[in-house]
């Protein structure tokens, strides 16, 4: 078996999540014991810092051009189907962010491969790969096994971050010296600008530790508290879409079906009454705490914890409580 992981670069930097899932990959080919394995970084990235992210085995390519310095998906899914194409890998592996889950569909159709959209994959008793994966916004469980030649698994987070596999015998080489150039010969690059929120600060999808806002928060400035608390716990902020289309918060930060999956190590709903549309984003979550001031707010049965309160009287309360400790430990 070939298997194939796209890696998702910003800024030159190898994302969190397209890391946990080479490293997931890298641990089935252990537990197969066979197979080839290979990587793509799209857009300018350093050789070392592709070799010092990728342990295990394989070879990864670097492909690069103008086309690619910025997300244009035409150019990207030409340069990922023919990288695949090239190498024959059956089984194609990419992060369920919101590059991944526009891409993955459209690398699907170009390829003629069946895709398992936000999903978990393990190898199955009969050495097959399984993918788990949920539909109807989180209220069905599913498992589902490819028959045809080759899939696409587009994989969620996970709380419990898969390890780096140990040693480092994989190759980086350019995609070019492969015959890639990924230029799309149209020229067309629909990327007509960059939006950047909040440079700098922590990607919701990303932290370890996140707090969550809902239209319980009451306003944008009252996001101060949310975020206050999170930066002693290191965290980041998300939101649900009713803060977001409040004009709250940026899209960027909203959790759940029409946002982004989150899997922080632990969640803390503030506000939030816990729709499915909303539990669908943290399916791969560790701890939740849930602070609502209502008792009966769907969002308790989500959680591993809950506060009935007023948010302005706990989340203040919960920052002084996590400053003490800081402070004594
Ligand atoms: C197709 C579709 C896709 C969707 N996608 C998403 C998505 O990706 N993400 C998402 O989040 N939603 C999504 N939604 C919307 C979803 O159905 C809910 O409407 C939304 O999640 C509700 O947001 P909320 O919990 O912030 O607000 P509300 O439902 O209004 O809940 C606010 C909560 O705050 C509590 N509260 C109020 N004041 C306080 C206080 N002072 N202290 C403590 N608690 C307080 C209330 O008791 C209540 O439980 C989607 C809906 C559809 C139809």
């Amino acid at each position: 078996m070939k298997y194939f992981v796209v890696l998702e670069q910003r800024e030159g930097v190898i994302k969190e999540a397209s890391r946990d899932v080479w490293n997931a990959v890298q641990h089935f080919i252990q537990a197969a014991e066979d197979g080839e394995f290979y990587g793509a970084v799209i857009g300018a990235v350093d050789k070392d810092h592709v070799s010092d992210t990728c342990g295990g085995k394989g070879c990864v390519y670097i492909a690069e051009g103008a086309e690619l310095l910025g997300y244009n998906p035409a150019a990207y899914v030409r340069t990922i189907t023919e990288l695949v194409a090239k190498t024959g890998a059956e089984n194609v592996f990419i992060a369920n962010t919101a590059m991944g889950k526009d891409l993955s569909p459209r690398i699907a159709v170009h390829l003629d491969a069946a895709l398992v959209s936000d999903c978990v994959v393990e190898v199955g008793r009969n050495g097959l790969l399984k993918a788990s994966t949920t539909m109807y916004s989180g209220a069905v469980a599913a498992e589902a096994q490819v028959l045809s030649n080759r899939a696409i698994y587009c994989m969620s987070p996970r709380a419990r971050r898969p390890a780096k596999p140990s040693g480092n015998n994989v190759d980086v080489q350019e995609a070019v010296d492969f015959g890639i150039v990924g230029a799309d010969p149209s020229g067309w690059n629909p990327v007509l600008k960059d939006i950047v929120y909040h440079a700098g600060k922590k990607d919701v999808a990303e932290a370890e530790i996140v707090v969550a806002g809902g239209r319980g928060v009451g306003s944008g400035e009252d996001f101060a508290m949310l975020e206050s608390l999170a930066e002693v716990l290191g965290g980041a902020v998300g939101a649900s879409r009713s803060a977001v289309d409040e004009g709250w918060r940026p899209h960027s930060d909203q959790i759940g079906q029409t946002g982004k999956s989150v899997a922080p190590k632990l969640y803390i709903a503030c506000g939030v009454s816990g729709a499915v549309q909303h539990l669908a984003g943290i399916n791969g979550a560790g701890t939740v705490v849930a602070i609502n001031r209502d008792k009966d707010a769907p969002i308790f049965k989500a959680a591993d914890y809950g506060i009935v309160g007023d948010i302005a009287e706990v989340v203040p309360q919960l920052e002084r409580a996590v400053r003490e400790f800081s402070e004594q430990h």
